[in-house]
């Protein structure tokens, strides 16, 4: 993708301001971004890694034609670093010699251009050894390198990182801006609209569920509660539900819960709370179900979210949360 601030979605305010602060030569030397994940921030550190590195930056904004705008972009800039979460079975991290192997770069003088820009995409995910360690560079960072560290959970970063590097925050986006960031892409406007209603503000995650049909999972949700609500799922229907998540991933079984714990709070929080699901609000006024059920549906959700953990096998899973969703919705 074209490193331009034309490709970002939103953040009007904080875009002009980061452009000013480049183009005036007074970008800080270490900066958080701070966001969601998926609303922005790793495209916005590229695009600034490619204006403080370009040979002809305009205003703020690389020149997208020159040589070291063509090698940040294609990530082969010998002064452009990127430290990401390495991911293992289990977990994803970043690791003391990642950052390690970072400092050693960043100490050098630049080869291409007048400075280095390093980005350390999931800041949050540094162990403690790795934290401190980078801690030592903030402190005392080599004068010619700049440190963009993106995390989408600031308050897990060490209060010493954050207390010195100055925070640029990035709001979700509204519904309105991925809907259209959507279309213009090719997605038919009906299930763009969809989508940006259920993507919470991520640009990112409206992209997955559009691959992993999350407007699906949110319609097979909602019609399950509604067929629980009209007493028509029985057993021969829930076997066959549970053949068919059997062939899901885990990933979507949980989106799956997701969808229907949040039905179920629209459905009884209505009068009170902005919806989630505000494009479904008419068929959700005809889910006739108690207060007290939904309560137990919900706790039923949460439970399965749990047991989703192990490594449970899916159809067994599957089958048996929708017999509890139905045991609570017909509970006296
Ligand atoms: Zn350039």
């Amino acid at each position: 993708m074209m490193l331009s601030w034309e490709n970002l979605i939103g953040h009007a305010a904080t875009v002009a301001y980061l452009k000013k602060n480049i183009a005036e030569e007074k970008f800080p030397h270490a900066v958080i971004f701070s966001g969601a994940e998926g609303v922005g921030k790793r495209l916005a550190a590229e695009i600034c890694a490619a204006a403080l590195l370009c040979e002809r930056p305009v205003d703020g904004a690389p020149c997208g034609e020159c040589e070291n705008c063509h090698l940040v972009a294609a990530k082969t800039h010998p002064d452009f670093y990127i430290v990401e979460a390495e991911a293992t079975k289990t977990t994803r991290n970043i690791k003391i010699g990642q950052i390690r192997a970072m400092q050693i770069e960043a100490a050098l003088r630049p080869i291409n251009s007048a400075r280095r820009v390093v980005i350390l995409d999931g800041a949050e995910l540094m162990n403690n050894a790795a934290a401190n360690c980078l801690l030592k560079t903030i402190e005392e960072p080599p004068s010619q390198t700049i440190f963009i560290l993106l995390t989408a959970s600031r308050s897990s970063l060490l209060m010493t990182i954050r207390s010195r590097c100055m925070t640029i925050n990035f709001d979700r986006l509204t519904a309105e801006q991925i809907r259209d960031a959507l279309t213009a892409r090719g997605v038919e406007n009906s299930e763009a609209q969809r989508l940006a209603v259920i993507a919470d503000g991520s640009f990112g995650r409206a992209l997955k569920l559009k691959d992993s049909g999350g407007a699906k999972l949110r319609e097979a949700a909602l019609d399950t509660l509604e067929k629980i609500s009209r007493a028509e799922l029985s057993n021969e229907e829930i076997f066959k539900l549970g053949a068919q998540m059997a062939e899901w991933s885990r990933e979507n079984f949980a989106d799956f819960l997701t969808h229907t714990q949040k039905i179920l709070r629209d459905v009884c929080f209505a009068e009170e709370l902005e919806p989630h699901n505000s494009d479904l609000l008419s068929r959700l006024s005809k889910l006739k179900i108690s207060e007290r059920k939904i309560f137990l549906m919900i706790e039923t959700g949460a439970e399965f979210h749990r047991r989703l953990k192990s490594n449970a096998n899916l159809r067994l899973l599957a089958e048996a949360y929708l017999m509890s969703l139905r045991k609570a919705a017909v509970s006296g």
